[in-house]
């Protein structure tokens, strides 16, 4: 059996929720009305006390008040488009309710429930928080690759790619270090 033939009947026998390690609790999703209400009830994720920006509140900054503001590798992945080693992420086993946000700008990215375990090494999620990103075509590689980057600020998060889970069938491939995470309980 092949790892995807493998992987596809373990889907079926719906244990993805196990395996992503989402814990018991996590509901699968089985079709794109449940993406769709995902999208929709993300705040529910979200800490009391968090004060998510929107998209539409543009942060634009000198790349030397970038430079100022961030760590070295998240100026590196954002401001850069670099990425970061891979397996090098502490939010690779975060697996805690909340949201993760831009590192950049505050901006929510990505809820808890939208990651699961690609293991690539890089945090991955199929489906986003709506309106987070903005794409492009990146000719980097040998083949052209989509390149996403935070709405607010502009900031380089990752790659998307067309094999993750379903119901998507999407990996968004990002760097922790262009993420911070906000746990819906407790001290990040
Ligand atoms: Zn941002």
């Amino acid at each position: 059996m092949t790892r995807r033939g493998l992987l596809g009947g373990l889907l079926a026998a719906g244990v993805w929720g196990s395996l992503t390690g989402r814990g018991a609790a996590a509901q699968p999703v089985k079709d794109m009305k449940g993406i769709a209400e995902m999208q929709k009830n993300w705040r529910a994720l979200l800490a009391g006390d968090f004060k998510a920006p929107l998209p539409t509140e543009e942060l634009k900054l000198a790349d030397a008040e970038w430079r100022k503001r961030l760590a070295p590798l998240a100026y590196e992945v954002l401001r850069k488009e670099g990425t970061e080693r891979a397996g090098t992420s502490p939010l690779n086993g975060e697996k805690r309710e909340g949201v993760f946000v831009c590192a950049g700008c505050d901006l929510p990215v990505f809820s808890s429930a939208m990651k699961y375990e690609s293991g690539t090494g890089w945090p991955s999620f199929f489906t986003t928080i709506p309106g987070a990103f903005g794409t492009k075509t990146d000719y980097k590689l040998f083949l052209p690759r989509t390149e996403y980057h935070c709405q607010r600020c502009g900031g380089h998060h990752g790659h998307v790619f067309e094999d993750g889970p379903p119901p998507t069938g999407q990996r968004w491939c990002n760097n922790g270090a262009a993420l911070r995470f906000v746990p819906k309980v407790g001290k990040a």
